[in-house]
């Protein structure tokens, strides 16, 4: 998708901080991070949002998942982490385009959801 941020960066256009690549999927380090390890992996097919994602998106969202722990490992994970998928207005999505944030750290992180 021509305007959209993570596409760009998919095709190369805007620079990231690279974590892992295979055909299906790239992950990265989020521009603002909200804790000590805090990257992304996203599909490379654009796919607007989880509420817009369909069934014959499952092998790639599983696979997804699937290499989260390794990853979050490699990057300074050891001992679990959290996955966060913002979809839409109501879950404060930014960027349409699917993503899921891994969030972690040596040390445990604040409670799921801040109150405002
Ligand atoms: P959302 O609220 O849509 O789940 O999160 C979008 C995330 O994308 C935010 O955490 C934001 O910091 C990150 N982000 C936005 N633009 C860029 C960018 O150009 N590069 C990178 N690496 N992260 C971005
Ligand atoms: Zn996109």
């Amino acid at each position: 998708m021509s305007d959209c941020i993570f596409c760009k960066i998919i095709e190369g256009k805007i620079p990231c901080k690279k974590v892992y690549e295979d055909g299906d999927m790239l992950a990265f380090h989020d521009i603002n991070p909200q804790a000590p390890v805090h990257f992304m992996i996203v599909p490379k097919k654009h796919v607007d949002s989880l509420a817009r994602a369909g069934e014959p998106d499952a092998p790639v969202l599983g696979r997804m998942l699937a290499v989260a722990a390794r990853l979050a490992r490699e990057q300074g994970s050891p001992d679990g982490f959290r996955t966060i998928v913002n979809t839409g207005r109501i879950g404060r999505q930014d960027v349409y385009h699917l993503h899921i944030h891994i969030l972690g750290g040596p040390d445990p992180l604040p409670r799921m959801i801040a109150r405002e």
